[in-house]
């Protein structure tokens, strides 16, 4: 999808009805030569450059399947100067996957036509240097391999450019660093690991029977992508009287949304699992 032009972005589902923009899939260790794209290991490079003068200009972002992780809605919120509620009432769809217990939140298209990313405008991308995580990673796509062994995610990468993408023709050489780098993308990637390893967690069901209605679901989802309405859980009701919140962190949590966002998702261990972390305790 997008990042490497300023006013640029992603797919055409009308051209590749399949593309998804998706950088956390989690993939299977004996078919990664069976899954499509190139897969690029070490320093493999791959050639893409993405301009205004290319004839898919703007063709992308739209019509597409969008992932959003909680670090992408707390960039963009801001942005927008608006809350995360308000932000995932306006632009995200929330829904259930088969494949995993925890609900995905996807971009909303605009009710137009041509379905186009509620961000995209004349010039390019509306949210360009706080747009999500997937569209700055774009054509490589990341997944994920959990190592039972110790216990850690791993991440694979493909490069996988829908055809009518012209920016695969040409010739800047990348590897998935340099490419990070310069996609400004280095923390983002590093936040949806995060994000991940915990997101792996909900593979098996935890909800005991409580179906997708879970108030506890409702919760985790609360507190690790709603972070405004999550803060004002925190302090506006008995939640510090439960659990002790390292003093250091309490104080940066009452500001700092990715402080919060990191023991959020601690919570959510110690709330589902009764997993202890460094950041809070039961009392
Ligand atoms: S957020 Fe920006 S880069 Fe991403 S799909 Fe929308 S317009 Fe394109
Ligand atoms: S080169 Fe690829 S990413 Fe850039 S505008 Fe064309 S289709 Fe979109």
């Amino acid at each position: 999808m997008c990042g490497r032009h300023k006013s640029k972005v992603k797919n055409d589902r009308s051209a590749d009805a399949d593309l998804i923009i998706e950088i956390m899939k989690y993939v299977d260790i004996d078919n990664l030569d069976k899954l499509p794209g190139t897969r690029l290991e070490n320093n493999d490079t791959f050639s893409f450059h993405c301009h205004p003068e290319l004839s898919c200009f703007n063709k992308c972002c739209r019509n597409i399947n969008l992932f959003l992780y909680p670090y992408d809605v707390i960039r963009l919120k801001k942005h927008l100067g608006i809350t995360s509620d308000e932000f995932i009432d306006k632009y995200v769809d929330i829904v259930l996957r088969d494949s995993n217990f925890f609900p995905e939140a996807l971009l909303r298209m605009s009710d137009n036509t041509d379905m186009t990313c509620p961000f995209l405008i004349q010039s390019g991308c509306l949210v360009y240097p706080d747009r999500p995580d997937a569209c700055r990673t774009f054509p490589v796509e990341q997944g994920l391999i959990f190592d039972s062994m110790n216990k850690k995610i791993k991440p694979v990468y493909f490069f996988r450019p829908p055809d009518f993408c012209m920016g695969q023709h040409e010739s800047k050489e990348w590897t998935t660093a340099s490419w990070s780098v310069d996609q400004d993308a280095v923390e983002y990637n590093k936040m949806t690991s995060m994000w991940a390893e915990l997101k792996s967690m909900f593979q098996a069901d935890p909800w005991q029977g409580e179906g997708p209605d879970s108030p506890r679901r409702k919760m985790a989802f609360m507190a690790t992508y709603n972070i405004d309405r999550f803060r004002d859980f925190v302090f506006n009701s008995s939640f510090l009287k439960r659990y002790k919140v390292k003093s250091g962190i309490l104080k940066k949590i009452k500001k700092d949304d990715l402080e919060l966002m990191k023991m959020g998702f601690s919570w959510v261990k110690l709330y589902i699992w009764g997993i202890k972390t460094k950041y809070i305790t039961q009392r």
